[in-house]
């Protein structure tokens, strides 16, 4: 039942009464919910033939069916980064109905964050390679556990990778470090890329909201949705960036007892 209250009366200050409302706004919720259902179900259908296509790529790439020339390999690259492109998108998908319905649901487990930066690393590696960008890891020494979703976070951190390749240059070099304290362990993903001026640098986490003028196509989503998996887990993403010199996003999570 949606409740809305208005003063009546010509002003305010001389109200003579309230006007009450009551909507049974029911059959709204309903729609809404089997919207959202739906568009979970799609992007989770979506996501087993995308995956299978890219494994057929890897065996053509690795020439396990026949050889190749450079020229068809290339292209094989080519499909490979459209094909994880699109798994991010119904990733993205799939995501923004946990958050919206507000039923994200969590597996906090003691989680190795140099496993989480292998699997990152390992999503976005066709896309470094083929813009010639080196992705860099500075453990600093770090071999402690964080207490996290393992697969969300990894999510995150490959969402973060992926938008510090697509926002930057060739052949430049992206460097995720890790850092700890007595409390928290922290990694980030600095590129020397585009950067973002001051006046987006809060925004970029709202659902939708892309840096007018964005040289890559997207959604919006990708950010909004790792902030809320972070701080669904009490955990934290900032970022810090000058607009022509590059950007720093940083993850925090609590370590493991
Ligand atoms: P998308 O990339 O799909 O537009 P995101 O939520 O991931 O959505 O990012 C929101 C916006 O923030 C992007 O449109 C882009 O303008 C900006 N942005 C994100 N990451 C970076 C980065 N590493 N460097 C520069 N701009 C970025």
């Amino acid at each position: 039942i949606n409740i809305s209250i208005t003063p009546t009366g010509e002003k305010e200050s001389r109200s003579i009464g309230h006007v009450i409302v009551l909507r049974n706004i029911t059959p709204y919720k309903e729609l809404d919910f089997a919207k959202t259902n739906f568009i979970a179900n799609v992007s989770h259908e979506l996501k087993t033939p995308i995956s299978a296509i890219k494994i057929t790529l890897d065996l053509l790439k690795n020439e396990r069916i026949g050889q190749t020339n450079e020229e068809q390999r290339h292209l094989l690259d080519g499909i490979r980064e459209d094909a994880d492109r699109l798994l991010k998108i119904t990733g993205e998908l799939l995501n923004i109905t946990q958050v919206e319905s507000g039923r994200i649901q969590l597996n906090i487990e003691n989680a190795s964050p140099r496993e989480i930066i292998g699997y990152a690393i390992a999503s976005n590696e066709t896309m470094a390679e083929n813009r010639d960008i080196k992705l860099q890891v500075l453990e600093n020494g770090v071999h402690s556990s964080v207490q996290a979703d393992a697969e969300k976070t990894a999510w995150v951190l490959t969402n973060l990778i992926s938008n510090a390749i697509r926002y930057s240059y060739d052949h430049s070099v992206i460097t995720l470090e890790i850092r700890e304290n007595q409390e928290y362990i922290q990694i980030s993903v600095r590129d020397n890329g585009q950067g973002i001026s001051q006046e987006y640098q809060d925004k970029i986490f709202d659902r939708y909201f892309r840096v007018p003028g964005s040289t890559r196509e997207g959604t919006g989503l990708g950010l909004a949705i790792s902030r809320e998996f972070m701080e669904a887990q009490q955990g934290t993403l900032t970022v810090e960036s000058e607009l022509g010199a590059g950007s720093t996003f940083t993850i925090g999570l609590k370590k493991s007892v």
